[in-house]
């Protein structure tokens, strides 16, 4: 589809990283972005950062796992700017503690917030992208969506959201609805994610700090800080595959053979 003005963006998860990147990336293209993060601070100061491309920007304080907030930002955007066109499905966590020996909540907020986060923002927002003439809908997976590696509840929501983006794929085709869908998969980006559990839910209590020293051993962390992508990058590629209505977008990275083993995998199912 053809980006510009007149069309809008919605990007969850804006406030920083690679959602801070795609609402520059759209707004840079002349649409208009709608913000929603749940951190108020970093959401104000995207905000400034995106509308300073001249375009219209809208700030929701929303929390994705949270169903009610998601339909409420659905409403809020058609209200606002009478439709929506790019829904982009990037707000994301990678957890904290023991998958297996800490509390069954690390696996709830993981699961809260990258699988029913996308799952809520698909059914919220596809009927209003429909009527608003089409569109496309771009779900942040990642290369832990394509080869476990990292840490269970990340690993386990990932694959959901490639699997749910599979499905949504073959679902837009089968029933030849005018919506894309793109399965974002980034190896290593240089953002918070990596390397802070700055929002792990302060009720969930002191919890051992993730050992960033032995993840260089176990994860490739220090190699990705060193070779990883920029998000501005990741932003760009993702903007091309929205524009040439593509589905998967895979950032170059260390799992990238396994990706695109699996990718001719399922072009092969198709
Ligand atoms: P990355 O860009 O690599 O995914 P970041 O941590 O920089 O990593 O970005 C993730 C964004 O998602 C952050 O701005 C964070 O505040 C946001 N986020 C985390 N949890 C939620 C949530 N429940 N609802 C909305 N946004 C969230």
């Amino acid at each position: 589809m053809e980006l510009g003005s007149g069309k809008v963006a919605v990007v969850t998860g804006a406030g920083s990283g690679i959602g801070l990147a795609l609402a520059n990336g759209f707004a840079s293209a002349g649409c208009s972005v709608v913000l929603a993060d749940v951190q108020d601070d970093a959401l104000a100061a995207a905000a400034d950062e995106v509308g300073a491309h001249g375009v219209e920007t809208l700030a929701l304080k929303v929390d994705v796992s949270k169903r009610e907030e998601v339909e409420g930002l659905a409403a809020t955007t058609v209200d606002r700017f009478g439709g929506v066109h790019v829904l982009c499905n990037n707000a994301g966590v990678v957890g904290a503690g023991d998958p297996w020996l800490g509390p069954i909540e690390g696996w709830e907020w993981v699961m809260g917030v990258n699988f029913w986060g996308v799952v809520h923002g698909i059914r919220a927002f596809l009927p209003h992208l429909v009527m608003s003439g089409g569109g496309h809908i771009v779900n942040t997976a990642s290369m832990a969506g394509l080869y476990p590696g990292l840490a269970g509840p990340y690993d386990a929501s990932k694959h959901a959201v490639v699997a749910v983006s599979e499905n949504l794929y073959n679902s837009m085709q089968a029933a030849q609805m005018p919506v894309g869908v793109s399965c974002l998969c980034p190896g290593w980006v240089k953002t918070g994610i990596v390397d802070s559990d700055r929002n792990w839910p302060a009720e969930l209590g002191e919890l051992p700090p993730r050992d960033i020293a032995q993840e260089i051993q176990i994860g490739h962390v220090r190699r990705a800080i060193d070779e990883g992508m920029q998000p501005s990058a990741v932003a760009s590629l993702v903007l091309d595959a929205v524009r040439d209505d593509r589905y998967w977008v895979i950032p170059h990275g260390d799992w990238l053979e396994i990706a695109l083993e699996r990718w001719h995998r399922v072009a092969e199912r198709q």
